[in-house]
């Protein structure tokens, strides 16, 4: 991605699309949201602390979500959300730690209000092998009740990134993993190129999925949400 040229994504109560840096403050004054919030509020639920989380892949940051986590969550809820959403391949062990990679292991059993407070940043790996690393910030924490029945509520996503057919600039649906490994281009392929496309090696082109681990392990998604 080109400086200037910032990740879009959507707001899940609104539909609004806008940069990944405009999405933060949105958010916080998104009109949907706040009738959700006001809704929540006169309903039965209990009240707690609830954790804005920026989730991020650690790479370039072009795929990214904005979660809510009730604080009785437990980090495996969030795991099996990642796992969900972007992850899940073929059931690698993965971890969250806190202060970067090598830094402390936190048990995924821990609540996330055992953990979990303004500014602080777990890493979380998926597979210790084809690594994905994924950064969950904590940028906001209210109290009241949770807008869902689930521990996590998915309030904004990045668009799809933009991809180019390397063969005809038309836009492209598909991975070669071999052109990407081996011959150092893009491998990314049109529904028309992707036809009669040479190489298998790594396996047949994949999806270009909205994920992190699009071309990882043979990773194809389907990258939805949980719930
Ligand atoms: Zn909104
Ligand atoms: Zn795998
Ligand atoms: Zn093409
Ligand atoms: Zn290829």
């Amino acid at each position: 991605m080109s400086p200037g040229r910032q990740s879009r994504g959507t707001c899940a109560y609104c539909e609004m699309q806008m940069v990944k840096g405009a999405m933060l403050r949105h958010l916080s004054t998104c009109p949907q949201r706040q009738a959700a919030i006001a809704e929540a509020a006169s309903g039965p639920g209990t009240s707690g602390q609830l954790f804005h989380l920026r989730v991020q892949d650690a790479g370039r940051g072009k795929y990214w979500l904005d979660l809510e986590m009730r604080g009785s969550a437990t980090l495996n809820d969030l795991d099996k959300y990642l796992r969900a959403i972007w992850l899940e391949c073929c059931g690698h062990l993965s971890r969250f730690s806190i202060g970067g990679w090598a830094g402390e292991e936190i048990a995924k059993r821990t609540r996330a209000d055992r953990v979990l407070e303004p500014q602080v940043q777990l890493t979380h790996i998926y597979d210790f092998g084809t690594s994905s690393e994924t950064l969950v910030k904590v940028v906001a924490v209210r109290e009241g009740k949770p807008t869902t029945s689930h521990p996590i509520a998915l309030m904004a996503r990045n668009l799809p990134p933009e991809a180019q057919c390397m063969e005809c600039e038309q836009p492209a649906s598909w991975l070669c993993v071999e052109c990407m490994y081996d011959e150092e281009r893009s491998g990314l392929l049109c529904d028309e190129h992707v036809r009669d496309h040479p190489h298998d090696d790594y396996g047949e082109p994949f999806p270009l999925v909205n994920s992190p681990r699009v071309g990882m392990c043979g990773y194809t998604g389907p990258a939805e949400p949980p719930y």
